[in-house]
Formats: C-alpha cells, sequence, structure tokens
C-alpha cells in the first residue's frame, strides 16, 4: 500500500456519542441518571478508565431529608441510614426532619455495570489527553486519537500552585469496618467528629458508623498538610475500638484522601467537553463532601442533554472561589494549615453551640446571612481574626486599596501643606529606595535567575550601552527622546498591569496609555513645566478628571475590586499635585506588580531578590548622583526645583530604556 494511502489517525478515527474519560463516582451518577431517563439506548458509549472499578474503594455518606430526590432515587443503593448523631460534648441529637445516608462505592460501580448495553465500549487504559480540532472533541488512549460528541471528563484532577490566600490540604483517613464482641448501643445513632483523642499538632477525629448492633466502619481522619498513614493509625485506632467497643474482629480497611483546597484545578476549557465530580469544584474544600453537588450536577447535566438545552459550562476557578461560602472555606481552611491545634475547639464549639440541622444547612451552603452570624457566634474569634486579616493583606485588592488610603491621607492633609510634603515626600522616598529602583535592578538575573560570570558582565555592558545612548538621545534630540520615553512607558505601564488584571495585548497597551496620560494630563501645568524643561514639548490637552469614570463602571461590572480601587486613587490623586500622584502610581502600582512578576518569574523570595540587587541598586543612585552632577546643562535646565526633576526624570528614563526591554523577553517568555 502507497504511504498516501496510510490512514490519517484525525480523520478515520472512531466516534462516540458520549465519552466517559474516568468511571467513578462522578460518572456513575450521570450513566445512572441517564439511564433513569431512557436516554441511553440511542447513544454509543466509551468508558475508559485504567481501574476495572470492582472494589469496594469508597464509603459515600450524605445528609438529606427523605422525600429528597437524591434519596428517591439512590434508595436500593443506600446501605444504611442513621437518624440521629453523637457528638461528643454536645451528646446525641435527633436529625429528623434530615438523615445521614451511606452508599458503598461498588454498589454504585455495579448498578452502572449492570445497565451497561451492547453500545458501550470500555477500554482500561488511562486517557492521556483530552484535545479539539476543528472536527471534534477527542481523547487520546495508547496513543490512538477517539472522537466523541460529548466528552465527560472525570479523571483524577490535578492543582496549580497555590496563590495567595489558598490553601491546599488534605483530609486524610484510615477505616476500619470491624465486628465487635460488645452490643453498639443505639446503631441508629452515629458518630460525627470525635476529638476525644489525642490530636498531636494535627486536628484529628474519630468517625463511627454502626452497622447493626456488633458491626461499625470505625474512622481516624485527620485535616492538614500531612497525610495520615495506616501505621500511624493503628494504634489510635485499636485504642479507641478497645475503649468504646471493647474485644474487636478486623474485617475491612478503607484508606483515602480527598483534596480540601481552594486552590485552580488544572483544567483546559474545551467545547464538548464537561468535567465532572472532584475535576469540577464539586468537593466543598472545607469539608471534603462532594456526592450530594455530583448527583445534582449529574441530574442538571441529564436534564440539559436530554430536553437538548446548553449544557452548564465547566465551573472556573474564579466562580468557584467567590461568594461568602468559598470565602468561609478560605479562613477554615488557613487555620487547619497553619494552627491545626485550634481545630478541635472550632469543631467542638460549632457542634456544641448550634443546633445540628443548622450545622448542616450552613455546610451545604443553604443558610441565610443572619444565620451564619449566629454560627460564628459561636465560634472562637481569635483564630478567625487573625485568619481574616492575613487573607486581607493576602488579598489582590488590599494594595489597591491602601493606596486609595494614602491618597485620601494627602487629600485630608490639603493642598502643599508642610505635613502633606513630609509625608509625601517621605513615602516617595522610601517606596523610590525599597522597590522603584530595585525592581529595576535585577534585570541581569531575569535570563539566568543568576550571575552568570559569562553572561551577565555582557549583559550589563550591553544595559548601560542603551542608557548611555538614551541620555545622548536627549542630548541631541529631546523632543524624539521624550516621545519614545512616553511610548515606552505605555507600552510597559500596560504589560505589567494588564498582567495582573488579567487584560488581552491590545486592552494593556490601551491602558498603559490612558494611565500616563491621565496622571499627566491632569496636571497639565506641572507636566507641561516638566516635559517643557526635558523634551522642547507640552501635552496639546489637558485630560478630563472624570475621564477614569468609563473604566469605573467597566470594572464594577467585572466585578475587578482590585481595579477599581485603583480607578478610584487614581481619580483622588488627580487633585493631588503631579509627583505625588505620579509616586503612587510608580511605585505603589507599577514598580510592586512588576516585582511580583519577577519574583514569580525567578521563583526566589523577596528579601533574597532585593540582596541580589542591591549592588546594582546601590550602582544607580550613583549613576543618578552623577547625572545630576554631570548632565551637561543648558539653557532649559536652571538651577530651579523643576529642573533638577527634570534631570531627574531624564535619568529614569535613561535607565528605564534597558528596563523595559529586560521585562519585555519576561513577559513574552510567560505567554
Ligand atoms: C475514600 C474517600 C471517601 C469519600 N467519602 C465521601 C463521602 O462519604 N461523602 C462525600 O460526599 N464525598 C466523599 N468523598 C469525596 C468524593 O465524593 C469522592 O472523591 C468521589 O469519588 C469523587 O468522584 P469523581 O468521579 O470526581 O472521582 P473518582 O470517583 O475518584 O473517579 C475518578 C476516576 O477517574 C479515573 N482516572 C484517573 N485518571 C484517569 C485517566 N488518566 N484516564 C481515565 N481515567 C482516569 C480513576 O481511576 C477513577 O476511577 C470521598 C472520597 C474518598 C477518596
Amino acid at each position: 500500500m502507497p504511504n498516501s494511502a496510510i490512514a490519517n489517525p484525525y480523520t478515520s478515527a472512531k466516534e462516540y456519542d458520549f465519552i466517559f474519560a474516568g468511571y467513578g463516582a462522578a460518572a456513575s451518577l450521570v450513566l445512572l441518571q441517564l439511564h433513569r431517563k431512557n436516554a441511553l439506548d440511542k447513544v454509543s458509549i466509551l468508558i475508559i478508565d485504567p481501574e476495572k472499578k470492582n472494589k469496594n474503594d469508597k464509603t459515600f455518606c450524605f445528609w438529606a431529608n427523605n422525600d429528597d430526590s437524591i434519596v428517591k432515587d439512590l434508595k436500593h443503593l443506600i446501605k444504611h441510614t442513621w437518624s440521629s448523631v453523637l457528638i461528643k460534648n454536645a451528646g446525641h441529637s435527633p436529625l429528623a426532619p434530615l438523615s445521614y445516608h451511606h452508599i458503598s462505592s461498588i454498589d454504585l460501580y455495579r448498578e452502572v455495570q449492570q445497565i451497561e448495553k451492547p453500545n458501550w465500549d470500555r477500554l482500561l487504559y488511562p486517557v492521556s489527553q483530552i484535545e479539539r480540532d476543528q472536527i471534534s472533541a477527542y481523547v487520546v488512549v495508547n496513543n490512538e486519537i477517539i472522537r466523541g460528541k460529548k466528552i465527560f471528563d472525570s479523571r483524577t484532577p490535578s492543582y496549580e500552585k497555590v496563590s495567595k490566600g489558598e490553601t491546599h490540604i488534605f483530609q486524610s483517613f484510615v477505616g476500619w469496618e470491624i465486628e465487635t464482641s460488645k452490643t453498639i448501643e443505639n446503631p441508629t445513632t452515629c458518630r460525627l467528629m470525635d476529638f476525644e483523642i489525642a490530636q498531636n499538632n494535627f486536628t484529628q477525629f474519630m468517625y463511627v458508623l454502626p452497622f447493626s448492633s456488633n458491626k461499625a466502619l470505625v474512622e481516624l481522619t485527620r485535616f492538614g498538610s500531612e497525610i495520615l498513614k495506616e501505621n500511624n493509625a493503628e494504634t489510635q485506632l485499636k485504642d479507641y475500638i478497645q475503649t468504646h467497643f471493647g474485644d474487636f474482629k478486623r474485617e475491612a480497611i478503607e484508606i483515602g484522601c480527598i483534596p480540601m483546597s481552594n486552590a485552580k484545578i488544572i483544567n483546559d476549557q474545551i467545547k464538548d467537553v464537561v468535567s465532572l465530580g472532584a475535576r469540577n469544584y464539586k468537593v466543598k474544600p472545607s469539608t471534603g463532601y462532594a456526592f450530594k453537588n455530583m448527583y445534582f450536577q449529574a441530574c442538571e447535566l441529564v436534564d440539559s442533554l436530554t430536553n437538548s438545552k446548553k449544557t452548564e459550562e465547566n465551573v472556573q476557578h474564579e466562580k468557584a472561589s467567590r461568594g461568602r461560602f468559598a470565602f468561609y472555606d478560605a479562613l477554615l481552611l488557613r487555620i487547619l494549615q497553619h494552627n491545626p491545634q485550634w481545630g478541635k475547639t472550632i469543631f467542638q464549639s460549632l457542634f456544641k453551640g448550634v443546633e445540628i440541622n443548622r450545622v448542616l444547612r450552613f455546610l451545604d451552603q443553604k443558610t441565610s446571612f443572619y444565620e451564619e452570624l449566629t454560627v460564628f457566634m459561636k465560634l472562637p474569634w481569635k483564630p478567625f481574626i487573625s485568619a481574616l486579616l492575613h487573607n486581607i493583606i493576602t488579598s489582590n485588592w488590599f494594595r489597591s486599596f491602601l493606596l486609595l488610603l494614602i491618597s485620601v491621607l494627602l487629600l485630608a492633609l490639603g493642598n502643599e501643606t508642610i505635613i502633606q510634603n513630609i509625608i509625601g515626600y517621605g513615602l516617595f522616598l522610601i517606596g523610590f529606595i525599597t522597590v522603584g529602583i530595585p525592581h529595576g535592578a535585577v534585570d541581569h538575573l531575569l535570563e539566568t535567575g543568576h550571575w552568570d560570570s559569562k553572561k551577565t558582565p555582557r549583559f550589563i555592558f550591553s544595559y548601560l550601552l542603551q542608557a548611555a545612548a538614551m541620555g545622548f538621545l536627549w542630548y541631541l534630540f529631546p523632543e524624539l527622546a521624550l516621545i519614545i520615553f512616553l511610548l515606552y512607558s505605555a507600552w510597559h505601564f500596560g504589560q505589567a498591569d494588564g498582567k495582573q488584571w488579567g487584560f488581552g495585548p491590545a486592552l494593556s497597551l490601551i491602558w498603559g496609555a490612558f494611565v500616563l496620560f491621565y496622571i499627566l494630563g491632569t496636571h497639565l501645568l506641572e507636566s507641561n513645566t516638566i516635559t517643557s524643561i526635558i523634551g522642547n514639548l507640552s501635552l496639546p490637552i489637558a485630560c478630563p478628571i472624570w475621564a477614569v469614570i468609563p473604566w469605573l463602571i467597566w470594572s464594577l461590572f467585572q466585578k475587578k475590586v482590585a481595579f477599581t480601587f485603583t480607578l478610584i486613587w487614581l481619580l483622588l490623586s488627580s487633585q493631588l499635585p503631579l509627583l505625588f500622584a505620579f509616586g503612587l502610581y510608580f511605585i505603589g502600582q507599577h514598580s510592586i506588580t512588576s516585582w511580583q512578576h519577577i519574583s514569580t518569574h525567578l521563583k526566589l523570595k523577596h528579601q533574597k531578590i532585593w540582596l541580589q540587587a542591591l549592588p546594582f541598586h546601590a550602582g544607580a543612585w550613583l549613576i543618578l548622583l552623577l547625572f545630576l552632577y554631570f548632565y551637561p546643562s543648558n539653557d532649559r535646565f536652571t538651577s530651579t526645583d523643576k529642573s533638577q526633576w527634570g534631570i531627574f526624570f531624564i535619568f529614569i528614563a535613561c535607565i528605564s530604556l534597558p528596563h523595559v526591554i529586560s521585562m519585555q523577553s519576561v513577559y513574552s517568555k510567560k505567554k
């Protein structure tokens, strides 16, 4: 056969109506729901999972009303139901109208396997990739391409590195199914979160789910960064069981680990690919419960598939981390990670002080804000206040908010008063020394991340050469130099801010040009005094202070809090002297943002970068002094204050050019 006749794997690939990548709980619930709606007969289905799913690997528990659809739909799978809970220190609490239900994973898997139809295929391999081309979405299995009209992706998720304000810890557990010699009292009562065990600097507790008067699942659970190992759990489980139930026989073991995370799940958004279960943020970060959420997702999904409605978009991390419940989860996760010793007190106070049904509704995110306040009143305040302060300080809007406060303070101090000048120039100087100049003094590290005896001296030489070239340009053609300076400043400001606020390249450039024009144009007289000294040019028109309003409206619609605060302080800074407005932007916004990008790029701590920048930073000040002293004066440069500022800006322009060029390579590499 000639080569040209070899089948193209992309066009000859087999196609299914539905492909399930992953055949765990979420996929099973969707398949059951499709079966319930008689939607399986006419569709071809491919299920791909390296696991056979013939073991009982999980115990799914959830609370629900007896007449809730989840209980009705899954009644035949529910193995046990408990009508009350026993919580140490809080006592015995009936759950009515709720009950706590238990489904063994193997029953769920078997149920789906029983409904398997001849038009279903199964592959016991991992899916290595899910993609889309101009024809359709497809999976790659064993280097083979298989197309799907809809692909349901429930492969175990991976998470991105945690960002500021995020936490990634684990709920790990080791459970023993036991047969006891002593009769278990009240087998219709389960024990949740019994903290009366050694904490060993963790947050850990026991669950007891009695299955009969002499059988139970006893589970040691830990919340935290360190995963509970089977051998570490053994002594505690043995002691606990013997204390509460006497002699026992171990019949089975359940070992598991659920990420308790509000970090971003690595997942591409691909048309006709629907993420399910844990991969679609269905695990509640602070509890690890997911089963009910997955059931509801299955119902909604099948409803839209069978009614030809648009299927729900995959949950985006931004959405999953928005809202007050995500905020509560974030606080608790932070406490559990950094102060696990508080876990016991928090959960005991919660169950002791708040009626169990309210606690469960709170965990279901169904409470009103007022009810949540009554819950918080019962909790210890100290760890939450400290987690809250930490979250505020590290939140992405805090810096903009602080800049807003500084603008208000400077404005309140009146124009050109002594105190305003001391605070304004004081902050300007501190900012310049701590981050303004240093953020441009690490450019030599950007390429290699360290001092490279071959590359770095060459880099520094070429850096100084570019700066000197700019200096000559200012001397010879000040108008041209000024225009070039304004252009690359706008480009560079837009690049840094655009990355911070998630703008595309065009919007970044528009924003960079706008912010520069806004600061200069709302201070027309002062700006023109300087630009005419340094570049023989004046801005032809003033910028109206309201020009920021359209951006403000847009940012409110986009719910970009940090950007909104920035626009408000920019608006206020139009009423401050030019240098203060420029300092607020250049140091408070631009330099700190760039510094953060540099720190991420170099994967180094701030202190280390600052120390590495020190020699170049000191060198920059030295060049500034030389510049102020030696820069050839002509009739534009008299000895007035303004002319000194003019020389200062020429210096900034000279050292900015090579900096903008170096950072450009960082930003384009990042892309
Ligand atoms: C031990 C344990 C107990 C839990 N108990 C509860 C509980 O009581 N209540 C509750 O609400 N939640 C519970 N959860 C949380 C949650 O309900 C479960 O994690 C649930 O299984 C998540 O469903 P899923 O379909 O997203 O993932 P899974 O059920 O884990 O299914 C994912 C499937 O994808 C497969 N897979 C992975 N990689 C690939 C690949 N590359 N290609 C193809 N297939 C792949 C895996 O083999 C697996 O079968 C528990 C979790 C664990 C780990």
